[in-house]
């Protein structure tokens, strides 16, 4: 099925295959689908709210210096912004819009009342000191005050930031509304109002569609191949709990490489060998294989859960899984899509597949503002029902117009925020 683009031009910072164009282009698709009148695609395209800050910090040697940060707020239109702060070097405004973009599409597809956000402070973390690292979130923290907030938008972490980033933006915060508020972050400690369950929310959540995606095609769970890139949270989660259900994991890899072993690893035995050695190389009960080899080796279900832009239109005439769940962000570019079509591959689209961690996040806000929290068991037994509805939802709209999941995510998610518009109106 193809629909003509409506989008007028496309950001000169993008190249083809860079994964924000990638979700761009299918914004567009599902937005033509939909027959979104001009005026809402236009007010969807652009984000409400881009706060570009400078932020001083005294350094450990007496010196000043001064980064800058910035807030997006994307769309609001269903709830508070809600995304992460990342602190790198090469962090951009406009990568902080896409991804702001990146989370409205994906709170909506699991249906929880959030819009979307993201922030970021160009800095390189690894050379700051503990007590730089926490001026720069504090002051971060102050300068995009009046804009955060429980019912505003609500960060949380994201690359190089982590729990204890939390609860500084969280004291920083609560400091200048003098009084506590455990809801304006989420991915804190759990002692401060994080919830259980969140550290395992994204690989429970690509567990629990990978069943689903099985189940629709009618193959069994019980002995299924799955290799997983990245052994990191979310990979490493995973895999953990799909052999629990009777998966075989077949490969996994991380940064330094990956390993293979046809009739199965066991996860347990690789998170000790990784303690041990900090990464999966030379871990002698498989065979040792590279990242790119993981990619195309003989499996039933390939899980990239590491990095953006992995599965392109070169290696994906040789990706031999039937199933792809996207634990990654961003990790199929849109030349691979229509490849990975053609052969028949079923893709859970990651703004579905890693939406688990969102969903939990949601629930700690939830927990946060009733004072009340939940058992593990609760936890995840909810992420399960939402889970396992939205895969439902989003099948559904896959049948309705006859295309992928990707597509249809996208439909189900803009559908969603535009109907809120709808029901709003227009502000003037
Ligand atoms: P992580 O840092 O815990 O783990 C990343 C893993 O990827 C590590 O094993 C690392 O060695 C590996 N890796 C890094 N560079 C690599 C490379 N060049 N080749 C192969 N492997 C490489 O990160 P994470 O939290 O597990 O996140 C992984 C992905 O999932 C990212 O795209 C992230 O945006 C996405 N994601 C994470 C969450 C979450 O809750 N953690 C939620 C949604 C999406």
């Amino acid at each position: 099925m193809t629909a003509t683009l409506i989008r007028p031009e496309k950001p000169s910072f993008l190249g083809d295959e860079n994964p924000f164009e990638a979700m761009m282009s299918r914004f567009d698709y599902a937005a033509q689908l939909l027959n979104l009148d001009t005026g809402l695609y236009k007010v969807l395209r652009n984000p409400e709210k881009q706060i570009i800050i400078s932020i001083p910090v005294l350094q450990d040697s007496g010196e000043v210096e001064v980064y800058t940060g910035y807030r997006v707020l994307y769309n609001t239109s269903r709830g508070p912004a809600k995304g992460g702060i990342r602190f790198a070097p090469d962090v951009t405004l406009d990568e902080v819009r896409a991804l702001a973009s990146w989370m409205t599409w994906k709170c909506a597809v699991v249906n929880i009342p959030f819009g979307g956000g993201k922030g970021g402070v160009i800095c390189d973390p690894n050379i700051l000191s503990d007590v730089e690292l926490e001026k720069l979130t504090r002051r971060y923290t102050a300068e995009i005050l009046d804009f955060i907030g429980p019912e505003r938008d609500v960060p949380a972490p994201d690359v190089n930031t982590n729990e204890r980033v939390m609860a500084w933006v969280m004291d920083t915060y609560s400091m200048h509304k003098r009084h506590t508020v455990t809801s304006v972050v989420t991915g804190k400690p759990i002692e401060m109002g994080g919830s259980l369950g969140r550290r395992e929310a994204t690989g429970r959540g690509c567990m629990i569609v990978t069943k689903e995606a099985l189940k629709h095609l009618g193959m069994q769970a019980k002995g299924a191949k799955v290799a997983v890139q990245g052994f990191g949270n979310v990979g490493s989660i995973a895999a953990e709990l799909l052999q629990q259900e009777g998966f075989t994991i077949v490969a996994a890899s991380d940064i330094g490489g990956g390993v293979y072993n046809a009739k199965g690893l066991d996860v347990a035995d690789l998170l000790k060998w990784r303690q041990e050695h900090r990464y999966l190389k030379g871990y002698p009960k498989g065979e040792e294989i590279s990242n790119e080899q993981l990619l195309t080796s003989e499996c039933d279900v390939l899980l990239p859960a590491a990095l953006e832009n992995v599965i392109t239109a070169k290696n994906a005439p040789s990706i031999k899984a039937k199933v792809i769940i996207e634990g990654a962000n961003g990790p199929t570019s849109d030349k691979a899509d229509k490849i990975l079509d053609s052969k028949g591959i079923f893709v859970v689209p990651d703004i579905l597949a890693n939406a688990g961690g969102v969903t939990v996040s949601y629930f700690e806000w939830v927990q946060d503002r009733g004072g009340y929290f939940w058992d593990e068991e609760t936890v995840n037994r909810r992420l399960t029902d939402i889970m396992m509805r939205s895969f439902g939802h989003t099948l559904e709209v896959a049948k309705r117009y006859n295309v992928n999941m990707r597509i249809a995510a996208y439909t189900l998610a803009i559908d969603r925020v535009a109907a809120v518009h709808r029901l709003r109106g227009m502000y003037a």
